[in-house]
């Protein structure tokens, strides 16, 4: 849900206030305007709204709505009204806006409404006592008596309050409402005390009361004063003198000093109105914003690690083991040793928030660096400062938004990176990937070592295929075949759909669905390896529940199959159709793709011809190949048949879809469909198939079965006919997958032929 940062302000929950425009920036007041329902989270320090963190965010927050916005002399003005408290889980920073994952934390009530009501009361005693002396005063009297709650009060009056950002979050924090109320007490009676205002109100005070709040009164004083004192300095201070403090402050390591030194003198010479002015001031604050210091060693906690790996995944077993493995070796050693490792997989299984969640358990920050079309070195490697518009790579930008110098990185989409005219990323990030390089990794923009050797990265891709073999070399593949609809079912339960509901911002319990419908959703409105779709849909379902939750004034909705059509709309398309009625010429191939697994189907025709194979449909070279080895070996099998194949073309059909990447695994299926157009004999319904064929008719193994088995169960095929050599790797296949199929290993095209025709040849 969209955050709204606050710094200086005091908001608790349930009450109405009015805000200005110009607290808010302009893309917050168009994400306000687009979203009614936001976050409020206050915000550690004081800073620019681009430049925020995850980190600098408190974990409590208060979830608001705009109710209306009215136009006060072409201002605009937000009425805006607060609800609940809610604990911030995740939080994600982009450029123009914060969204966060949250849930609700209810407070502790143990005031009784008379308790209430007197520490209300109390409370407008020492409001009115503090605005004695403010001239006009009567009309602010009759506005604090008009206060109805505790929590009014303290919003209204919480800018007045001496705390600080810590004190004010405290009172947020508070779950038990008496101990809130005293804390706001406490803080309205010392700023009662700085002023000594109100002799009678003091009187109520013992003397010893008296000195302590006294006391604290003046300590918190001074300590603004200084921090005032502090602020005043830097402000006196000139961009260059604040520049010199912060380099001093910085820890950098030789070199990194003294090039930052150089640039500081240039800057000095330049002065304000040079034209280097601006690329300088750049350097400098991009060198004094990024961590040079070393981060303390965090003992790994084996056992809270993987709870929560646990905690975000469900299953990925195997993963997961290989994970923690990984993380108590780099724990022992210090540094990441050994392979990186690369998650392979389908949109949605799982990649990136597997990697997310790997630095939840080793406590480090995480950063994201997508490097999907990457073309140019540079945006790696970063640009030579003379270069105009310089700027770092991506990697040492990674760093500086992480804060950190030992983040867990994520390099998103390793597949993507396209080497072209402008150098070679990939080689780049073998430099970075390279434990014996990455300690002194030179940034061309930076141009002075920086140590990586801390960072503990991981890759993701959606295939090995397009990853150049030196950076293979260097990576681990850990692959995330996707899941069953078992395994889907629980992580809606479990992950998606909780998550759903809380982003619609319903309460627990406010959309049911029902298991069937659940499941009807995961087999008939999703056809994918991953779980994105599925998430998709219960978005989609949460959103519509809000809509009837409001509108209707239901307390609950719940999704059966019957009202399912009606949210969800049109099922996805199904191949069910073309598996159950088969003729002659077609069969059912198996196909490997980025997304997973696909069922393709193989259509063959005879037109009067001189022997020529037209092949059409998106196949690449290596599959028009397997079409050349199938007709051959079709003539040669088939050479006793009337068919006098020299007075006839063959067409190839493979209908657009499915993009298959492995061009070979379709051999066994081009030879059944031109058996079958031969024979004039179709296939077995609901059968599908997979192998590679060599000339002399054997079967030969394939890869990415697992991906395959789950597309032809999903796709509702029955029967699969898999290599003989790949009989070993059924190990790898989810049990419920191998129940619901019958799979037939094959070694040669006499049971390939037996098995799919029901014919016998020679
Ligand atoms: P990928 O990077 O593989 O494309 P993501 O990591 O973006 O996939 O995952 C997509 C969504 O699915 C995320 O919201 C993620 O939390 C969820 N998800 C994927 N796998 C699981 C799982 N095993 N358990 C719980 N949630 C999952």
């Amino acid at each position: 849900m969209l955050v709204i940062p606050v710094y200086d302000t005091l908001i608790l929950s349930n009450v109405q206030i009015h805000v200005q425009e110009e607290v808010f920036s302009a893309a917050e007041i168009e994400n306000i305007k687009n979203e009614d329902t936001f976050l409020i989270v206050p915000i550690r320090e004081q800073k620019e709204r681009g430049s925020l963190c995850a980190d600098d965010f408190y974990e409590i927050g208060i979830l608001a709505q705009a109710s209306s916005v009215t136009n006060a002399d072409g201002n605009l003005l937000f009425q805006v009204e607060t609800g609940e408290r809610v604990r911030i889980q995740d939080v994600f920073v982009q450029e123009d806006r914060v969204d966060a994952s949250y849930e609700i934390v209810v407070d502790e009530n143990d005031l009784s409404p008379e308790e209430a009501e007197s520490c209300l009361r109390e409370f407008k005693q020492y409001a009115e006592a503090l605005v004695k002396d403010v001239p006009g005063n009567a009309v602010i009297r009759s506005y604090i008596r008009r206060w109805k709650t505790m929590h009014e009060a303290a919003t209204n009056i919480g800018g007045y309050l001496a705390l600080d950002a810590e004190e004010r979050f405290a009172i947020l924090a508070e779950n038990s409402l008496k101990k809130r109320y005293h804390l706001l007490l406490e803080s309205i009676r010392q700023m009662l005390s700085i002023r000594s205002v109100n002799e009678e109100i003091k009187n109520k005070m013992t003397k010893e009361q008296q000195d302590a709040y006294k006391v604290a009164a003046i300590r918190k004083q001074m300590k603004y004063l200084e921090e005032e004192l502090q602020e005043l300095d830097d402000e006196n201070l000139s961009e260059a003198e604040l520049f010199a403090k912060k380099i001093e402050a910085a820890g950098m390591p030789e070199e990194a000093r003294r090039e930052a030194d150089r640039v500081l003198h240039r800057f000095e010479m330049e002065g304000s109105s040079g034209h280097e002015y601006g690329t300088l001031y750049d350097y400098l604050d991009f060198v004094t914003t990024l961590s040079w210091k070393e981060e303390p060693e965090m003992p790994l906690d084996l056992a809270k690690a993987r709870k929560v790996l646990d905690k975000e995944h469900y299953g990925l077993d195997k993963v997961k083991k290989r994970v923690l493995e990984q993380l108590a070796v780099t724990s022992l050693k210090g540094r990441q040793t050994g392979s990186i490792l690369l998650f392979t997989g389908a949109p949605g299984t799982g990649k990136t928030s597997m990697g997310h969640s790997i630095a939840e358990a080793m406590g480090r920050k995480y950063v994201r660096i997508s490097l999907g079309g990457i073309r140019d070195e540079a945006e790696i490697r970063g640009h030579r400062r003379t270069y105009v518009g310089a700027m770092a790579g991506r990697i040492m930008e990674g760093i500086r938004r992480a804060g950190v110098s030992n983040p867990v990185m994520v390099l998103d989409e390793i597949d993507k990176l396209a080497s072209e005219i402008h150098g070679d990323p990939a080689s780049a990030l073998l430099e970075v990937l390279d434990p014996e390089q990455n300690v002194s990794f030179v940034d061309h923009y930076l141009n002075v070592p920086y140590d990586l050797s801390k960072v503990f990265f991981i890759c993701t891709a959606n295939s090995t295929e397009s990853i150049p073999k030196p950076l293979m070399d260097r990576m681990e593949v850990i692959s995330l075949s996707g899941y069953t609809p078992v395994e889907k079912y629980h992580i809606a339960r479990k992950h998606l759909l909780p998550k759903a509901v809380k982003d619609a911002g319903l309460k627990k319990g406010q959309v049911a669905i029902q298991q069937k419908a659940l499941k009807t959703i995961i087999d008939e409105y999703t056809m994918e390896a991953g779980v994105r779709g599925l998430k998709k849909q219960l978005d989609k379902i949460c959103r519509y529940a809000a809509v009837q939750l409001l509108e209707q004034e239901q307390e609950k909705v719940v999704v059966t199959e019957q009202n399912l059509h009606d949210i969800l709309g049109k099922k996805h398309l199904h191949h069910d159709e073309a598996l159950k009625k088969t003729m002659p010429g077609v069969a059912t191939g198996l196909a490997w793709t980025q997304a997973g697994g696909e069922i393709l189907f193989i259509e063959t025709l005879f037109t009067k011809g001189s022997g020529k194979i037209q092949i059409t449909g998106q196949l690449g070279d290596v599959m028009k190949e397997s079409a050349e080895i199938a007709f051959t070996l079709a003539k040669a099998v088939y050479a006793n048949q009337k068919k006098d194949f020299d007075k006839t073309d063959i067409h190839i059909h493979v209908p657009e879809g499915a993009t298959p990447k492995d061009g070979p695994s379709a051999g066994i299926t081009l030879f059944t469909a031109l058996s079958s157009l031969i024979l004039e004999k179709p296939v077995k319904k609901q059968l599908a198939m997979t192998g590679e064929l060599s000339l002399r008719g054997e079967v030969l193994p394939i890869g990415g079965l697992p991906e395959k088995l789950m597309a032809a169960q999903r796709a509702g095929v029955k029967t699969v006919l898999i290599p003989q050599k790949n009989v070993e790797d059924l190990e790898e296949i989810p049990e419920e997958i191998r129940k619901k199929l019958t799979i037939i290993p094959v070694g040669k095209i006499q049971e390939v032929a037996r098995e799919s025709l029901g014919v016998e040849l020679p």
